[in-house]
């Protein structure tokens, strides 16, 4: 909105160049749409597996593009080849902004975030793509709070055009105006947020959720539940999002917003969701959730 945009004019340096850590399902659609929009971008994860998928994420979605006739092959390559996949921190010293995107869990987050900072120049931006972890929580971490923020896109990130930019208690103005342009160029909205456990968007999904899985245990099919939800108007259901998102990054996320608002957060343990985290159905991360996909 109209605050978002008078946010970017306060940037004084745009970002040219990023880095994303994690190249799941939100770090590898994090790295395709910022090469897409012309920023070149490091993603680094610990394992090759990893960056595999996440590169074969991007290389679907641009050779799709290229399939509708509304990109050349040799753009798809330019793009592909923006899109630095690495194990390691070389070249970090040079990027304008780190954008991490590993798993929801606040003491990882920490520590990689810490890590992180030691490996980059005293001016760059460090922002988290928490789905609902405080960020002056994890800038506790830092030596430089006031150049971190939360960065908080949504799944799948090509589609989706919503940005939450969260400003932590010590982030700086500057920090907010650069993560906000750079959220812009990558052709999101963004919105400037308050900081809480699940920010704005997952502070209004979480009881959606809940809901959904009190429904379950007092009896209704979750299908069922898809169906009329679909038929009411919305994209899917909570079960098909459900699987979208990733039911280990639901469960850990909605174990976050619990302990933020013990009062009004209550989830229920042993309900499907945290039944099917322990039988690791994940989702379409490993191609069962609630559903089954082959
Ligand atoms: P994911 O499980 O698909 O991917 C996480 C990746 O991080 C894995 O590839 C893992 O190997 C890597 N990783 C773990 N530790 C690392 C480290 N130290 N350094 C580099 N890489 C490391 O998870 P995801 O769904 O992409 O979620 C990532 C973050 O984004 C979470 O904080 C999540 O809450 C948030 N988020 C998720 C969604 C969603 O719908 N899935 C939406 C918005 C935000």
């Amino acid at each position: 909105g109209k605050k978002a945009k008078s946010w970017e004019k306060k940037s004084d340096k745009a970002i040219e160049r990023a880095a994303v850590l994690g190249a799941g399902i939100m770090g590898g659609g994090i790295a395709y749409q910022s090469a897409y929009k012309g920023v070149p971008i490091k993603m680094k994860d610990i394992n090759q597996d990893g960056l595999d998928l996440g590169l074969s994420e991007a290389s679907k979605l641009l050779a799709k593009r290229v399939e509708r006739g509304r990109m050349t092959p040799a753009k798809m390559g330019e793009v592909l080849n923006s899109i630095d996949a690495t194990l390691s921190y070389d070249g970090f010293e040079d990027v304008d902004i780190v954008v991490e995107a590993v798993v929801e869990n606040p003491k990882v987050k920490q520590a990689v975030l810490a890590e992180t900072e030691q490996k980059i120049g005293e001016d760059a931006i460090l922002a988290s793509n928490t789905s609902t972890i405080s960020i002056s929580h994890l800038a506790k971490a830092l030596k430089r709070p006031e150049n971190f923020c939360g960065m908080h896109f949504f799944n799948p990130v090509h589609a989706m055009p919503l940005v939450e930019v969260i400003r932590g208690e010590k982030t700086s103005d500057k920090a907010v105006a650069r993560t906000v342009a750079y959220a812009n160029k990558m052709g999101k909205k963004a919105v400037v947020v308050k900081d809480c456990p699940g920010f704005l968007v997952n502070r209004v999904l979480f009881p959606y959720f809940d809901g959904f899985s009190k429904l379950l245990r007092d009896g209704a099919d979750f299908q069922a539940v898809d169906k009329v939800m679909e038929r009411w108007g919305w994209p899917m259901g909570p079960a098909y999002l459900m699987d979208v998102v990733g039911i280990d990054t639901g469960v850990h996320a909605g174990e976050v917003m619990a302990e933020g608002f013990p009062d009004r957060m209550k989830l229920d343990f042993k309900a499907a969701p945290e039944v099917m985290f322990e039988n690791q159905r994940f989702g379409q991360k490993n191609n069962i959730g609630f559903y089954e996909y082959v």
